[in-house]
């Protein structure tokens, strides 16, 4: 039986998108598809907040397309693209790419990926060829600029995708570069999961009287997302995720580590443990994060370790738990970590383990998100419980917690 789009349809996508839309056999448009679709058809500026996990890759990527579509504009010429995405990581830029792909594939239009971290050389060929849509990271983007191999001048659409991070990583300076290339007559999107003062003045220097949407409250968690709080010594805490993956045998878990180092060890720890792990993080290389990447959504690899940065972006359906192995320092880092489970419908769960000095942490991220994360005491592994006011003493592992057989990777079954 073919998926009904007619939900698709109102929002006024021709069939082109629509018969790729059924390929996927999505039902209905997600919130942030029906408030952003019909506004950037229409060629208005867009400000959205949303996070990973809405579905504002779609939301951006099919009325982009249907709008370069039909635009009358002569051939895209080889190295002048109409319509440029900014990303502020390498894995992103890809899966921004897939979906541009994924939708674009009944129409004649090209999307190309462009970011460091891989050979230049084989971007420069790519990018001879005529390309409609570019998906870039700043840096490898002004680099391919400036040896005249992109110019910027036939932009027609901006999509500035996850501003927030743009900032936190530091492309301000870039991107006022990458701005002052652009034609000033242009359509522009700007999506971010948070809206501090920063993002909303950067914002406003690139949007023209933008239409601004909002799908979830700024650091929210999803309540399909059960969050507990370990408290557990910190010499104590490879020993306790290692019990932890046992008790829940199977399921897939994305472990967080602070730093690249910490993660890389923690691996190695892991593996001693006849756990499958890989990690993934800044100092590895692009094909190394997307081979693992790759492991991991296929279900041979149980356990992925990343950081922050590396992670952000990644999307992995129905990831049943999210490990914060060590307890972020930004608290709004903690929900976009647990913001990879609970998603379209799914149960998740997110673990913390906490140590006596993380506890503040932990305390900051509940004055953020405004809940309360359970204390679960796992006996044999504290000493000072009272310093977390654990809740509930745990002696039995709790039964596994497992995905719909049909939704699990194939090695699961
Ligand atoms: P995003 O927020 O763009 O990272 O998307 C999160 C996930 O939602 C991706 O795996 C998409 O494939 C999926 N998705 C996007 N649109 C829909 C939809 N209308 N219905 C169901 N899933 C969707």
């Amino acid at each position: 039986m073919s998926t009904d789009v007619s939900e698709f349809a109102r929002l006024g996508l021709v069939p082109a998108l629509l018969d790729a839309i059924a390929d996927t056999h999505y039902s209905s448009p997600t919130p942030v598809q029906t408030q952003a679709i019909p506004w950037v058809l229409r060629g208005s500026d867009l400000l959205a907040a949303a996070q990973t996990g809405t579905g504002k890759t779609a939301g951006f990527t099919l009325p982009v397309l249907q709008r370069l579509s039909e635009s009358t504009k002569s051939r895209t010429k080889p190295g002048q693209p109409r319509c440029l995405v900014l990303t502020p990581t390498r894995e992103l830029a890809a899966q921004v790419t897939e979906s541009f792909k994924t939708y674009g594939k009944y129409l004649p239009l090209k999307s190309l990926a462009v970011f460091g971290g891989v050979n230049i050389n084989s971007q420069r060929m790519a990018t001879r060829k005529p390309v409609d849509i570019l998906i870039a990271t700043p840096g490898r983007l002004l680099d391919l600029v400036d040896q005249n191999i992109v110019r910027l001048n036939s932009i027609d659409i901006l999509v500035v995708d996850e501003a927030d991070r743009m900032l936190d990583m530091g492309f301000i300076h870039e991107i006022q570069n990458i701005l002052k290339l652009l034609p000033s007559k242009r359509q522009s999107l700007l999506f971010s999961a948070t809206f501090s003062d920063d993002i909303r003045r950067f914002a406003h220097s690139l949007l023209n009287n933008p239409h601004e949407i909002s799908v979830s409250p700024n650091n929210t968690t999803t309540e399909l997302t059960e969050q507990v709080a370990h408290l557990v010594d910190k010499a104590r805490k490879r020993a306790l995720l290692a019990k932890l993956i046992k008790d829940r045998s199977g399921l897939q878990m994305l472990v967080f580590a602070k730093t690249k180092h910490g993660a890389d060890r923690l691996v190695e720890k892991l593996r001693k443990d006849n756990i499958t792990v890989l990690a993934i993080h800044g100092d590895k290389s692009q094909g190394a994060r997307t081979k693992a990447l790759a492991k991991f959504k296929d279900g041979s690899v149980q356990i992925l370790v990343a950081t922050d940065l590396a992670a952000r972006g990644i999307d992995i359906e129905n990831l049943p738990i999210v490990v914060n192995y060590e307890i972020p320092h930004v608290s709004e880092n903690y929900v976009h970590r647990i913001g990879r489970t609970g998603r379209a419908g799914n149960r998740g769960l997110a673990i913390s383990l906490v140590n006596i000095d993380e506890i503040k942490l932990l305390k900051d991220i509940e004055k953020l998100t405004g809940e309360t994360i359970l204390r679960v005491e796992i006996e044999g592994f504290t000493g000072h419980s009272e310093a977390l006011g654990s809740t509930i003493v745990e002696k039995q592992p709790r039964p596994a917690r497992r995905r719909r057989k049909k939704d699990r990777p194939p090695s699961e079954k």
